[in-house]
């Protein structure tokens, strides 16, 4: 027989044999993760796809078995042979500074017959009528919202209470001895540091003006303009749970992100209170205290990349984190960041993130000009409006962006060819769909979690 038949065939035997292995493990690690739609499915393909390859080899059908072969060939070529990394799909630097009492949770705390309430408003008369939106609903935690469970509600509430507990401990006290170490060793130290404090990633970059808000909005400093000599930022994430998020927008979303809300705030406090022991200043930046925008420090920090649902977007997690960051006046060794382009890419074609929110608030569109920079924009509005209905911070953008499945070998193998071939990431956005359905249901709250939603999904 010609020897590029017989290779050809060996190919079909040895592939048919790779692709039931690989279909059987993903399906194993979908059963794993809970994921029964998916599972099953890997499952038909193991039992439906290696056969052709299988009957191929075993009934020498030389033509066909050529064809099979040089299709796997080019078809690996075409998905890990790097190209297609689409540049300047975002802009990278802000051109102004965000006053933090635009934001919602700024307006959120604002009170009718206040002379806060009054003088924004004043100024802001267009945001009243949007923000009246939200105002007609329960609230967050609330009792009358969409997915009331008291027990969940009341033990992200104790989350909260104990963030708050540590705004105090933001800034503090410097050591009037300073030490004499090095920039390289307390980079490394620091990081080092982090994640065994339970940090996930850790990057460090020089602090720019569009970093910091331009007023505080929160808190007794409202309206004081953001004064800082910090020059350089420790920025890490911590890991949401995932059957935690799965279930968004259900309870334990609000639970989790509390809970992760905490940790960061924990971890932030720690590094800032140790920086200040060496003597030199240095502030925690913590949920509802913040001087900087969290997103931007981290992307430059080198820990992802801002995509189209506005949330940081990291390599492993996905949106799956939450963020925690110290500013400092001790100049650190810094990350350099690389641009993520293919991820910015496989965003603006998955889009799947915009088809699942309840509120409709993220956008089909590509990125537009915002304060002269092209970027995606979420309605933070509607998005808030749907938070106080439903009680909880949602999150099902979150639950169901491709990027936020579990740090494993069958993801990250995803991952990679995602990185590295636009072709790949065309399929892997089918694929997602073909897995987990274009608008996948929430899973159903942890067991330990008691049931007593009053609406459900
Ligand atoms: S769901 Fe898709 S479009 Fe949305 S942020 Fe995730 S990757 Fe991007
Ligand atoms: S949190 Fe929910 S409402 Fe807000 S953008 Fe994401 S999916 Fe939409």
């Amino acid at each position: 027989m010609n020897p590029i038949y017989q290779i050809s065939l060996l190919t079909c035997l040895i592939f048919s044999i790779i692709l039931f292995a690989g279909l059987l493990y993903a399906c194993i690690v979908f059963y794993q993760e809970k994921e029964r739609r998916a599972g099953f499915r890997a499952l038909l393909l193991a039992l439906l796809l290696p056969p052709i390859y299988l009957i191929t080899w075993h009934y020498n059908w030389e033509v066909v078995a050529l064809i099979l072969t040089a299709d796997l060939l080019i078809t690996g070529i075409l998905f890990f042979i790097p190209f297609g990394n689409k540049k300047n799909i975002t802009d990278d630097f802000p051109q102004t500074q965000i006053d933090e009492r635009d934001i919602m949770f700024s307006r959120n705390e604002l009170k009718e017959n206040t002379e806060r309430y009054d003088e924004y408003y004043s100024k802001n008369p267009d945001k009243l009528k949007l923000d009246n939106e939200f105002r007609k609903e329960p609230g967050l935690t609330a009792e009358k919202s969409i997915f009331f469970n008291e027990l969940a509600y009341k033990a992200a509430n104790a989350s909260f209470y104990t963030v708050d507990q540590f705004h105090q401990a933001v800034d503090g006290d410097i050591n009037p001895t300073k030490s004499s170490i090095s920039k390289s060793e307390l980079s490394k130290f620091i990081k080092d540091w982090s994640r065994k404090l339970g940090a996930l990633k850790v990057g460090i970059t020089e602090l720019k003006d569009y970093h910091f808000y331009s007023h505080k909005g929160r808190g007794n400093e409202y309206g004081d303009p953001i004064k800082s000599n910090h020059s350089h930022a420790i920025a890490f994430t911590v890991e949401m749970n995932q059957e935690m998020v799965a279930a968004a927008p259900q309870s334990s979303i609000v639970m989790e992100s509390a809970q992760q809300y905490l940790e960061a705030g924990r971890i932030a406090v720690q590094l800032a209170q140790f920086v200040r022991s060496l003597g030199f200043s240095a502030r925690a930046h913590i949920d509802g205290n913040y001087q900087i925008v969290c997103p931007l420090v981290a992307r430059d920090a080198g820990l992802g990349e801002i995509g189209r649902m506005g949330l940081l977007m990291t390599p492993k997690e996905g949106p799956r984190v939450r963020l925690g960051v110290v500013t400092t006046e001790f100049k650190l060794d810094t990350d350099k960041r690389t641009k993520d382009n293919a991820m910015l890419d496989f965003c603006l074609q998955c889009k799947k993130c915009a088809e699942v929110c309840p509120s409709k608030s993220i956008s089909f569109d590509d990125p537009k000009l915002v304060n002269g920079i092209k970027r995606w924009q979420i309605n933070s509005e509607s998005c808030f409006t749907y938070w106080c209905k439903a009680g909880t911070d949602c999150g099902r953008c979150m639950a169901c962006c491709p990027y936020s499945h579990p740090n494993n070998l069958l993801h990250n193998f995803i991952r990679l060819g995602i990185k590295k071939s636009a072709l790949f990431r065309i399929l892997a956005v089918h694929l997602d769909d073909f897995f987990y359905g274009r608008k996948p249901k929430s899973a159903d709250l942890p067991g330990w979690i008691p049931k007593n939603e009053k609406a459900q999904k």
